[in-house]
């Protein structure tokens, strides 16, 4: 049977006694990396879904125009999404418009 050995430092503030409890401080985590992942990923789907027809001619299909910017996974091949998207291109009339 192993035996556990508890190391209880002194109490670094002499105001608190032995019996009062010590509250221990830890870094706080860093949120606003998921946040901004998670709000571009939002407001990429909006920028998407406002831009699904063709300001020329009405047509429903259209494809994102992206850079060749994006994250690339362990295989080497890029993670959908990552991309930065600049344009739309018409699938029927060919015409292509910015963001
Ligand atoms: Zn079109």
């Amino acid at each position: 049977m192993s035996q556990l050995r508890l190391f209880q430092p002194r109490y670094l503030d002499s105001s608190h006694s032995e019996t009062d409890p010590v509250i221990l401080s830890f870094p706080q985590v860093e949120t606003t990396s998921t946040t901004s992942i998670f709000s571009n990923a939002v407001r990429r789907a909006e920028v998407i879904y406002n831009n699904r027809f063709c300001p020329s001619c009405n047509h429903p299909e259209v494809e994102p125009l992206e850079l060749d910017d994006g994250i690339n996974n362990r295989n080497g091949i890029p993670i959908p999404g990552t991309c930065t998207l600049v344009g739309f291109h018409c699938l029927d009339c060919h015409s292509e418009w910015p963001l």
